[in-house]
């Protein structure tokens, strides 16, 4: 089947679980009741997605609160007690942040519980996001190991270890999402890519990247201002993305100013198609999904396309990433009859 369909990983969360409309969303409860909250948005995620006729489904992030420290809740090695302010992308925006401040260890599965709850309750591919070594380095302090490349490299070894586990836990997809990417050109050819290929290391399942200019919020539009009429950032590391054994890119392509020809650069990759834009309310129809697809096959053979959404729908309206859900599916649908 041509254009299967995926979104890029998270969802907006229900109010009952936090805080809604806005990333690092505080919890509404805690324990035992915040677990089964967690469960029941995972599940709810699930249907909504299935209703909506998407193939390759995820547990839509509910379970974490950002998709950074979501993975480092886990690690021994951290200190999350002593947040401090740190500016993110080279200074794009301040948050606060932990740090680490002793050999990173995990002490033990981090995404078992929403991964299994899933794996249970969908017979659609499983597909499930994990942060990039390069991006995690960014958005963390240092107080323990004094060398970017030493850091992600610790990082790297514990995705591996839980990347794998989840493949154990019957995850079809696995993508590592690497914002950080089109901010450090030069270091991703340095090391980001074999960082990266090291958290992939020994996986049997499908493996993928997502790049991308961010999610929807006020700093990334103003940055996005200043990167003039053509974004051309992905030239530089599409050839060493292109040569790692990583199978898949997911990048945006809809409302886009990254020009579609550098796809052309991913030549042995399947490309997860960004037709949905997540910086905007307005909602797609199917024929803007369609006419993305076209555009995007003129660089990338149809049966290496995978329909997704931009980014993450995590910061916005409930209704409104529902309806772009359904947009997606009916797009690629539509798109399966007219370009197949
Ligand atoms: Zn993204």
């Amino acid at each position: 089947m041509l254009f299967p369909t995926t979104i890029a990983g998270s969802l907006p969360k229900p109010e009952w679980l936090a805080e809604p409309n806005t990333l690092w969303a505080p919890w509404k409860s805690k324990g035992d009741e915040l677990a089964r909250a967690k469960r029941d948005a995972t599940m709810l995620a699930i249907k909504l997605q299935e209703d909506a006729g998407l193939d390759i489904v995820t547990e839509g992030e509910q379970a974490r609160q950002h998709f950074v420290h979501g993975f480092l809740e886990n690690i021994e090695g951290i200190d999350f007690a002593h947040k401090v302010e740190m500016g993110i992308r080279k200074d794009r925006y301040k948050a606060m942040v932990p740090q680490v401040v002793a050999p990173l260890r995990l002490k033990g599965r981090v995404h078992a519980d929403e991964a299994r709850i899933a794996r249970t309750h969908t017979a659609r591919k499983l597909k499930f996001t994990l942060p990039g070594p390069m991006t995690i380095i960014d958005t963390i302090a240092d107080r323990y190991y004094g060398d970017r490349v030493k850091m992600a490299f610790a990082f790297a070894e514990l995705l591996n270890q839980e990347a794998k586990a989840l493949e154990a836990d019957g995850v079809d997809v696995i993508q590592f999402d690497e914002p950080a990417f089109n901010v450090y050109m030069d270091e991703v050819g340095d090391w980001g890519i074999k960082a990266l290929e090291r958290a992939a290391e020994g996986l049997t399942c499908t493996t993928a990247v997502h790049i991308c200019y961010g999610y929807g919020i006020k700093a990334n539009t103003d940055w996005k201002q200043t990167l003039g009429n053509e974004w051309r950032q992905y030239e530089d590391i599409f050839p060493a993305i292109d040569d790692s054994p990583i199978q898949q890119v997911a990048m945006e392509c809809r409302n886009s100013k990254v020009p579609l020809e550098l796809l052309s650069l991913l030549k042995g990759k399947v490309v997860q198609a960004g037709v949905i834009d997540v910086a905007s309310d307005t909602v797609e129809t199917a024929e803007d999904v369609v006419k993305v697809i076209d555009a995007v096959s003129k660089f990338v053979p149809k049966s290496n396309i995978v329909a997704t959404t931009n980014c993450g729908m995590a910061p916005m309206r409930r209704e409104i990433a529902e309806a772009k859900l359904m947009a997606l599916g009916a797009g690629a649908k539509l798109a399966r009859q007219r370009l197949g």
